[in-house]
């Protein structure tokens, strides 16, 4: 069974998939850190991101794999290293170039190959896993998405006004949605969650119940 979990920035999709997933007793799939780790790896090594051409030739030889919850990039162990503001703009830089998507979504595929999941990203229900049992699209107002990642930055130390934030998520979304390959939109048959007034404890019940329902008819 495959559950894919689509959506923003800030709407709060990573945790609710990471529980969803631990509740039906499956895999998680963060592939927003496959784009970082590759984003990772260009600044590594000094790439232009917006030279498609070069960053299409880095990312052939890249080694991403996922260890448990730790990231490896090239064997080197990542986990943290992609969550930074640097890597985290230039990952939706990187995300629009159809060569590094091409090599993700393949690698994404062959773990949906192994057993039941929870994935999670932008393209999962549209491009994927198009033929997911459980799609989800997983959205909040922007003021709400801005105060959610102001505190999650603000728990790691970092003190970015909320308009900055705001501005910073905006950019992202625009470059996510407007992207000629796989742009980040509901698919057809996913269900809409709107988590701006919602606990995540709320949206997990009712995903689950959902799933636990059985699959749904396009
Ligand atoms: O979800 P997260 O914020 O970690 O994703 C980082 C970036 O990776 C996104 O802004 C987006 O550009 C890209 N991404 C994508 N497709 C996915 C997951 C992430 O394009 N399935």
């Amino acid at each position: 069974m495959i559950v894919t979990i689509d959506g923003p920035a800030g709407s709060g999709k990573s945790t609710v998939a990471k529980i969803l997933a631990e509740r039906l007793d499956v895999r998680f799939l963060d592939t927003g850190a496959m784009y970082r780790a590759v984003a990772l790896a260009i600044l590594k090594a000094g790439i232009d991101e917006s030279n498609s051409d070069q960053v299409a030739m880095h990312v052939r030889n890249l080694k991403i794999e996922f260890e448990g919850a730790r990231l490896l990039l090239n064997g080197e162990d990542v986990t943290t290293a992609i969550r930074t503001p640097e890597v985290t703009a230039v990952s939706s830089i990187v995300a629009s170039n159809p060569s590094v998507r091409a090599r993700l979504v393949e690698l994404q595929r062959q773990i949906g190959r192994q057993g039941s999941l929870v994935t999670e990203g932008r393209d999962q229900g549209t491009v994927v896993f198009p033929e997911a049992e459980h799609k989800f699209f997983v959205t909040a107002n922007i003021d709400a998405r801005a105060w959610r990642r102001q505190q999650e930055l603000a728990a790691k130390g970092s003190n970015l006004p909320l308009n900055i934030v705001r501005d910073q998520l905006r950019q992202r979304d625009d470059r996510d949605e407007t992207r000629e390959h796989a742009p980040m939109k509901p698919a057809e048959n996913a269900i809409i969650v709107d988590t701006s007034h919602l606990t995540i404890a709320q949206v997990v019940e009712s995903m689950a119940k959902q799933v636990l329902a059985g699959p749904r008819t396009p």
